[in-house]
This record gives C-alpha cells, sequence and structure tokens, in this order.
C-alpha cells in the first residue's frame, strides 16, 4: 500500500516538474521570437516587475488576475 501511494506522489511531482519545463520552454520561445514581455491575452506590456518576479509569466498582471478568479 505504501508503494503504491509513493508511486502516485512520485508520479505527480514529475508531472508537476513536466509542466514547468513547458512553461519555461514556452517563454524561452517566446524570447527567441522576441515576443517576451508582450501579455498573450491583451498584447499590452509586461511590467518589469512582474517578469522579475516571474519571468516565465505569459500573461499581464490585470490579464492574470482575470484568470486566476
Ligand atoms: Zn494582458
Amino acid at each position: 500500500m505504501d508503494a503504491l501511494q509513493d508511486h502516485a506522489m512520485a508520479k505527480a511531482s514529475q508531472q508537476r516538474r513536466h509542466m514547468s519545463l513547458q512553461r519555461i520552454e514556452a517563454a524561452l520561445q517566446g524570447i527567441a521570437k522576441e515576443e517576451f514581455g508582450w501579455c498573450l491575452r491583451c498584447g499590452e506590456e509586461i511590467a518589469r516587475r512582474r517578469l522579475d518576479s516571474d519571468p516565465t509569466s505569459p500573461l499581464c498582471i490585470d490579464c492574470a488576475n482575470l484568470v486566476e478568479q
């Protein structure tokens, strides 16, 4: 039983790692295309302060708030 639980937890954390890798990859692709720093939803410039705290963020603070609600 414990082994099964360990396996499920290991799988879940592996999936989380995979997802954040995909986000970083998407951000890096944005840099390559010189689209880095622009909101994918509204096209506004993403605040520098926001990029400093989360460089992989694809949305400006306004859109991120809308999406998270
Ligand atoms: Zn936006």
